[in-house]
């Protein structure tokens, strides 16, 4: 009988994608994926490490599969950022673990859960191979993501990153279109380029020359990326939002701070108006959306205050505002006796004015669209999301993979509600979903 195996994944696209690509080095290798942890000859806990609550949420997670390990034997892996940050001290911390592996070594698994170790050094620049995705993974399914990069060359001083994903690689263009050609010809309508940093791309090509040779895939309905860096918004990429169809205008542009000097001690390398110069050539219809750190070390109500009138003026969709997290290996940890600890009810107040202006301005973009049509693209029966990346529930019998027009009739701050009105693009006829089918649960 086939051994099974239950992957648990936290935090971002990359890490999703990385569960994908361990799901199916473990399916090469004649496990089988089931979706509950309890009856699993093999659980692989695939970590993020970007704050310390997302650390916390892996010990306790480990608590739980620990009891399973006592009660069945079931072997445990760790992947992920927390793996390739902690490595052998992951061990000491939780010996009960068999395996922790590094991002670059994501087709050792199979090995690893058989034989146990510890698998993350990273490999050279020059002997790194992007692990291929199995396009029958991806059958029935109308998104998917593809990496285009990984790791970063930068230093941001509050960000762990570089350390738990190593230098900047790019993956040759040429294999990325193919690996996109072959999820078109499974089904997939709509791709999410995705990296660390990804529009600092340079596998042969700049970055919005591969959104070009992507979009050129027949059949290919949507584009998107993921996530980039101010510094790297190149006049090309703003032309490519303003000419390439397939872009959807929905761009995830971080911008950590509304106060230069906070943006200095983070080491972003961009000013508020460099950033406000860099946005106002992004075509007017593009939803924008951006990270906001607060509670930086040293951060004075005066940098609080000039955070508040930056977002204020500024027109984004929706915001991520995270209070900031002491991250180990960074340059922030090291300076934060200097620059100073922000107390956490200060910090927490600040956050709720931070929240509280975007929450506001989100309801209200939201609003707008009330009684007007969104085109949305079905990713589950009654659910899809917009051109924006607006999530839309709605009423109609359109198929997985159609592209359709959705009336708005309710809106809430996480997605809007609707009613089909017309299917704009039927989605292929698919064949019958292949025997290896893989899904992953997000925490
Ligand atoms: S650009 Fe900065 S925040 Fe983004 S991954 Fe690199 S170091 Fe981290």
């Amino acid at each position: 009988m086939a051994r099974s195996y239950y992957i648990h994944t936290f935090g971002c696209q990359m890490n999703e994608s990385d569960s994908q690509r361990m799901g199916e080095a473990l399916a090469r290798a004649g496990w089988q994926q089931i979706l509950a942890p309890d009856a699993a000859d093999l659980v692989l806990v695939n970590t993020c490490s970007i704050r310390e609550k997302a650390e916390d949420k892996l010990f306790s997670a480990l608590g739980r599969y620990r009891l399973l390990k006592a009660q069945r034997g079931t072997r445990i892996g760790v992947a992920g950022c927390v793996a390739q940050q902690e490595k052998e001290k992951l061990l000491q911390r939780a010996p009960f673990v068999d395996f922790v592996l590094g991002p670059d070594h994501l087709d050792e698994v199979p090995r690893l859960a058989e034989q146990g170790g510890v698998a993350t050094d990273f490999l050279d620049t020059e002997e790194y191979l992007f692990p291929q995705a199995d396009p029958e993974t991806s059958r029935g399914r109308a998104t998917a993501f593809v990496t285009a990069m990984k790791g970063c060359d930068n230093v941001c001083s509050f960000c762990v990153v570089p350390y738990t994903r190593g230098r900047e690689v790019s993956r040759p263009y040429a294999e990325l279109v193919r690996e996109v050609a072959s999820l078109v010809a499974v089904g997939v309508r709509e791709v999410t380029l995705i990296g660390q940093n990804v529009n600092s791309y340079s596998g042969g090509c700049t970055f919005a020359e591969l959104i070009r040779r992507v979009a050129a895939v027949p059949g290919l309905l949507r584009i998107r990326f993921t996530t980039s860096h101010p510094m790297d918004l190149s006049p090309e990429l703003t032309r490519a939002f303003h000419e390439v169809p397939q872009l959807m205008p929905h761009f995830h542009l971080p911008v950590q701070h509304g106060a230069d000097s906070v943006l200095q001690r983070m080491r972003r390398k961009y000013t508020i108006a460099e950033y406000e110069r860099r946005i106002a050539e992004l075509p007017r219809d593009l939803s924008l959306t951006s990270d906001i750190i607060v509670g930086f070390p040293g951060e004075t109500e005066g940098e609080h205050a000039q955070n508040l009138a930056f977002l204020a003026r500024t027109a984004f969709d929706n915001l991520f505002s995270f209070l900031y997290s002491p991250r180990p290996h960074t340059g922030a940890l090291l300076k934060l006796a200097e620059w100073g600890e922000i107390p956490r009810p200060l910090a927490l107040r600040r956050l709720g004015e931070v929240q509280a202006l975007q929450m506001a301005r989100t309801n209200e973009r939201r609003r707008a669209r009330l009684g007007g049509e969104v085109e949305v693209l079905v990713e589950s029966p009654g659910f899809g999301r917009s051109r924006e990346n607006w999530a839309v529930h709605f009423e109609g019998d359109a198929a997985v993979g159609d592209l359709v027009r959705v009336r708005v009739q309710g809106t809430s701050l996480v997605a809007l509600r609707g009613a089909q009105e017309a299917v704009v693009v039927k989605a292929p006829v698919f064949e019958p979903p292949a025997r290896r089918r893989l899904s992953v649960v997000n925490a």
